[in-house]
């Protein structure tokens, strides 16, 4: 270890901790970067593992071999304690403690998931999908006649990538809708249709209270409702921040359970900084305190992270986060806060819903294509959401634009967008909704 130059430790090799790690590197060649990681796999991409599952993808092409940069990853080590006072950070590795010395350190420890305090979470045939060995388990005992307990994300990924292998699948959920909260009822309403549409059964107000076996193996899901009878069930009812640590160190938790970081995610401590899904940060819409779980989020955070712990003075402009969920051949996303969190926070807004379509009359193949804007009543948008077949993510990605510039359905109505028949109509799905909005509402 060079002595006079920083040195850097970054705890976590996940989406933030990886590009704090490489970003690291770049900014400040010269410096020492070490990150601690938990795992034995040098990083994985969580993202791609309902495509392993559903048999898309090998379970080794989601799994890292080498670092992105000139990092030193040391990997089955689990950090136990940040020593503030001496800057050290303590982990386990082997049954061995070690200390390494830090100038700046970043923490990057993501979430942990939640398993329900149920009978038989201990049976064979229940599983989750979380990472790598999480999935290999569950591969090696996924049955025919499944349950996904959880309309997540993760739960409407994982239940439609089953059902396209002829899977019988049952997806249940405890609240009336899916994603509550996070998608509003027009779009959670268009999910549910298409994911029924491929043959999984869906049972919202259907809370799991137990699971049910023999001779050691599952065999029924039970809810209130009555027993689902079941050979596998995918438990992914949600996580929280994985702030055990931090909060051991005498770091600030805040409200949501993630460790509270400022503007330039620093916590108080002005030699340690948080990024990503264990960071509580400000939501960019409503400005208050927000954890994320997205991998966009986390990538942006833990570039700033790593400019600002070296010595950079980037402000985090709050969180926006987009998501972009496959439910079969059609896709749905949205961005910034759905009309339901709206309410809940006593933010006036206003909601308008487009169904057109996503290509021209004359061009084969074309199919439905909604947009569900959110707005304040003078017109700026607030959040989205978008369901359909082709050019989900291009909307996502300009509507994210649109609220970080500060567009009004009134701007957006008369904007341009590319146009070329085989890939999208004319009249844009997003303008026409704009375009609605702003009538709908008298905001021209
Ligand atoms: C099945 C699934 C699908 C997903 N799909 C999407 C998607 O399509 N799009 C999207 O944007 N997001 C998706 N996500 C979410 C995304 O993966 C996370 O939001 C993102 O990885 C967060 O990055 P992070 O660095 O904060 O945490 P993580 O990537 O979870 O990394 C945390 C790391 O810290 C390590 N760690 C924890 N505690 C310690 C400790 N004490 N000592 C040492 N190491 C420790 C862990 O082993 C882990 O490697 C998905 C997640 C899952 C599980």
């Amino acid at each position: 270890m060079s002595r006079g130059l920083m040195q850097y430790v970054v705890v976590g090799h996940g989406t933030a901790g990886q590009t704090a790690a490489a970003v690291l590197k770049k900014v400040d060649p010269d410096s020492e970067v070490y990150v601690v990681e938990r795992g034995k796999h040098v990083s994985i991409h969580p993202c791609a593992l309902p495509m392993v599952l559903g048999g898309r993808l090998p379970l080794d092409a989601v799994v890292e071999t080498a670092p992105k940069g000139r990092v030193n990853v040391i990997l089955r080590s689990e950090a136990k304690l940040i020593d503030r006072k001496r800057k050290i950070l303590v982990f386990e590795r082997d049954g061995e403690t070690q200390e390494i010395p830090y100038d700046r350190l970043i923490l990057a420890t993501g979430l942990k998931p939640i398993f329900p305090k149920v009978r038989g979470m201990d049976l064979e045939g229940v599983g989750t999908v979380w990472d790598v060995e999480s999935v290999e388990r569950l591969l090696k005992m996924l049955g025919n006649k499944i349950v996904v307990v959880g309309g997540s994300a993760t739960g409407i990924e994982v239940a439609a990538e089953l059902a396209r292998t002829g899977r019988e699948v049952t997806l249940i959920e405890a609240m009336e809708q899916l994603m509550p909260g996070k998608v509003d009822p027009p779009i959670a309403s268009t999910v549910a249709k298409a994911l029924t549409d491929m043959g999984v059964r869906i049972r919202l107000k259907t809370p799991m209270t137990e699971l049910e076996g023999s001779g050691g193996r599952l065999k029924y899901v039970v809810t209130p409702a009555g027993r689902i009878e079941a050979d596998t069930a995918i438990v992914v009812i949600g996580a929280r921040p994985n702030s055990d640590l931090a909060a051991k160190s005498g770091l600030e938790i805040g409200t949501t359970g993630a460790v509270k970081v400022n503007d330039y995610l620093f916590t108080a401590d002005p030699h340690i900084l948080a990024a990503g899904d264990v960071a509580e940060v400000k939501d960019f819409v409503t400005e208050k305190p927000t954890a994320t779980g997205l991998a966009s989020t986390a990538l942006v955070q833990g570039r700033i992270a790593a400019e600002n712990a070296a010595g950079g003075k980037i402000r985090y402009r709050g969180a926006l986060s987009p998501y972009l969920i496959p439910v079969g051949d059609r896709w749905f996303g949205g961005v910034g806060i759905s009309a339901s969190k709206a309410e809940k926070l006593g933010i006036e807004y206003r909601a308008f819903r487009f169904a057109g379509s996503d290509l021209p009359r004359y061009i084969e193949g074309r199919d439905r294509f909604i947009v569900w804007m959110v707005t304040d009543p003078e017109g700026r948008l607030l959040g989205a959401q978008v369901f359909g077949r082709r050019g989900v993510r291009d909307r996502i990605t300009f509507l994210t634009a649109a609220i970080y510039a500060g567009f009004r359905a009134q701007d957006i109505r008369l904007m341009e967008f590319a146009y070329q028949p085989e890939v999208c109509d004319l009249l844009d799905p997003v303008a026409v909704a704009a375009e609605g909005m702003a009538r709908k509402y008298r905001l021209i």
